[in-house]
């Protein structure tokens, strides 16, 4: 049996036409290995950032005018083709296809400044431009240097929900249409590539699966491929210990559970999206992150178990801008009844609880939020709220940026006291100032709730106290 492997390609790997060379050159390398390969873009980096742009322009929102922005989208993308494809017909193949989409997206951009009804659904057509876009250029690249290839929109084959902006997949269609839509490719040796990010509702309506979600993507192709491997190929060489923007002597986590990697994820780390684990961990499929740049480097591998669990503590991360809701308790009060239906109505409303803590006296408990969330969203969980806990008066949900989440990721770090009482002391020692603690993390993480100015120095003591443990 072949091996089969996902790969997926992030924005900046397919960023440029130099990039996407080293793309062809890391297929025609494994593709010699006598893989089965079935890829997956991102949108040229930057090109989604533009997009929402265009959305927010045409809202009123942000100064400018969406024209203008589509025909910066065009100009970049335009250009990379010009430097990567070698044949006129591809080029203008390409530009004729280019323009049909910045067409289609300037229409759309006229229905959101006229308060067209159905926005969500208006914003995953424009968004999704990037992705549909560059599965044009990288198969054409992989055609020219004589790799059969062929276009493919997961929109064809992605079945979601119609939770526009942050679509879930359905199945068990999604899996039955991707082994009848890729596998025939793959048996003759030919590489689809395939839009990430993208899916489409069962009536034919494209949806996005959130910002980030072209890991998701390849996640639930490999999933429905029962593929043997997804490789994530990015910019840097894999998970680190922590943000190497923020701290200088990072190291490779090379080798880091499925659970774990979740934790990482969800409390910051950028490197994949937290929802790539779901369908892979069921089916055991491991995952590769590597760097597209440095291709020999060894990068993260991914998989159920990790073998040396003595490494028990594996990496820091923190989320810099979270919301605080506060709820403090009141005498005869089931505190952990309040916050089960708080729980709900966030979730009703599509908001992301990232963490339940509470202050020392255990008087007040803290749910932190991401502040990724609108007003309005805000408003509808306020509405929400209300209807779940009549006659209990919240404090208005702030924004509260004078405090930030670290989380430290091990494994089963909960159950290892000493260790958490440790990384308490730690903190405490370098003065800073623990708000609350996680009063629920999940096993292997460790959350604190500090404040903004202390963020760097937590960051920096926790992460001393990974490198001792490596
Ligand atoms: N292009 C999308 C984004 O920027 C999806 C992705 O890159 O994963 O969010
Ligand atoms: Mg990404």
């Amino acid at each position: 049996m072949k091996q089969r492997i996902v790969m997926k390609f992030g924005g900046t790997s397919v960023g440029s036409a130099n990039a996407i060379r080293k793309v062809v050159a890391i297929i025609q390398n494994n593709k010699s290995l006598d893989y089965e390969i079935a890829i997956v873009v991102s949108a040229a980096v930057g090109i989604t950032d533009l997009l929402n742009l265009c959305i927010s322009q045409a809202l009123g929102v942000e100064n400018g005018n969406y024209s203008i922005t589509l025909s910066i989208i065009k100009g970049r993308l335009q250009e990379i083709a010009e430097k990567l494809l070698r044949l006129k017909p591809d080029k203008e193949n390409f530009f004729d296809i280019l323009n049909k989409f910045l067409e289609e997206a300037l229409d759309d951009c006229k229905k959101v400044k006229g308060n067209a009804e159905n926005l969500p659904e208006i914003k995953d057509r424009i968004l999704s431009i990037g992705e549909r876009a560059q599965i044009y250029l990288v198969s054409s690249a992989l055609n020219q240097s004589g790799l059969e290839s062929v276009p493919l929109q997961a929109s064809d084959f992605i079945i979601t929900n119609n939770s526009f902006l942050e679509a879930t997949p359905l199945q068990p269609i999604t899996n039955e249409k991707i082994k009848e839509r890729l596998e025939p490719f793959l048996l003759k040796g030919i590489i689809p590539v395939i839009s990430g990010f993208i899916g489409s509702t069962s009536d034919g309506k494209l949806t996005t699966l959130g910002r980030g979600g072209s890991d998701f993507s390849a996640a639930i192709i490999a999933a429905g491929l029962d593929a043997n491997e997804v490789w994530i190929w990015t910019d840097v060489d894999g998970m680190m210990t922590t943000d190497p923007s923020l701290i200088t002597n990072t190291r490779l986590v090379t080798e880091i559970s499925y659970k774990e990697v979740y934790d990482l994820a969800f409390f910051g780390a950028r490197v994949l999206h937290p929802k790539t684990i779901q369908p892979l961990e069921g089916k055991k499929i491991p995952i590769q992150i590597k760097n597209t740049f440095k291709e020999k480097n060894q990068g993260t591998h991914i998989h159920l178990s990790v073998k040396n669990s003595k490494r028990n503590l594996k990496a820091v991360t923190g989320i810099k801008r979270v919301s605080i809701l506060s709820l403090r308790k009141r005498r005869n009060e089931d505190m952990g009844t309040v916050v089960s239906l708080v729980e709900t109505a966030l979730a009703n409303s599509n908001i992301h609880l990232l963490g339940v803590f509470q202050d020392i006296n255990k008087d007040t408990t803290f749910l932190a939020i991401s502040q990724i969330v609108s007003d309005v969203d805000l408003s509808e969980f306020e509405k929400k709220l209300g209807e779940h806990l009549p006659g209990r008066n919240f404090p208005r949900l702030q924004h509260r940026p004078s405090q930030t989440l670290v989380t430290a990721v091990g494994h089963l770090i909960q159950k290892n006291p000493l260790l958490s009482a440790k990384l308490k002391i730690t903190l405490e020692n370098a003065g800073v100032v623990i708000q609350a603690d996680a009063y629920r993390n999940t096993e292997n993480s460790l959350s604190f709730l500090i404040s903004e100015q202390d963020h760097l120095k937590a960051i920096q003591q926790l992460h001393n106290e990974v490198l001792s443990h490596a």
